[in-house]
């Protein structure tokens, strides 16, 4: 499976095979992980790839449904804005202003509102920069994510006047992408609108 990308240097990237079965595994061990029906307590419920769950006692059917996350790649001054992480997934690596887009909200709207939660503040404006599937396991349970990435530039930000909320992040970090260490980035999806952004930087 390959994607058509518009931006940047135009062609194709490919979709790594691997990827998609390392999500689609995850979901599948995770099947084990619900054993009786939500509704009339059956210990017969059958899980369907970790994807869907059916009751043959009562027709009760639940769809682990992919989950939406929006993030922000921040500019200032030719680096980027990263978090170092507080928590699990993925404790002390970084990660970019983002989280869960919550039900009734828009993908903008999620990112700048986590962006203001975890920094004490937000940008003006963004601009959508591409969207990368990925896996968010919390406490035992794999989460397949469609994230969505924006970026934004902000010449004059000051990373020590910025509120960091201590709960998700022990600090702010300016950093190159020539020179940064790829495997510390917390996801993979990340990693690839990283890359994404660095063959079309903002003007
Ligand atoms: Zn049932």
């Amino acid at each position: 499976m390959s994607v058509e990308e518009t931006a940047g240097q135009g062609g194709k990237e490919a979709m790594p095979e691997g990827r998609h079965e390392a999500v689609a595994k995850a979901l599948i061990e995770a099947g084990s992980s619900f054993r009786f029906c939500p509704a009339c307590a059956s210990p017969r419920l059958i899980s369907d790839r970790g994807r869907r769950w059916i009751c043959p006692d009562c027709g009760f059917e639940y769809f682990h449904n992919v989950a939406t996350a929006a993030g922000i790649v921040i500019i200032v001054g030719g680096r980027v804005l990263f978090l170092v992480r507080a928590r699990e997934p993925a404790l002390g690596r970084l990660a970019l202003p983002g989280g869960f887009v919550e039900p009734g909200e828009r993908a903008e709207d999620a990112a700048l509102r986590e962006c203001r939660e975890e920094l004490g503040w937000a940008p003006d404006s963004l601009e959508f920069l591409a969207s990368y599937p990925n896996l968010y396991p919390y406490k035992g349970v794999p989460y397949a994510t469609c994230d969505l990435y924006f970026r934004a530039s902000a010449p004059g930000l000051d990373p020590d006047a910025l509120d960091i909320d201590a709960g998700e992040s022990s600090s702010v970090k300016l950093l190159e992408l020539d020179d940064l260490a790829w495997d510390l980035v917390a996801f993979e999806s990340t990693r690839r609108a990283l890359r994404r952004h660095q063959r079309a930087p903002l003007a």
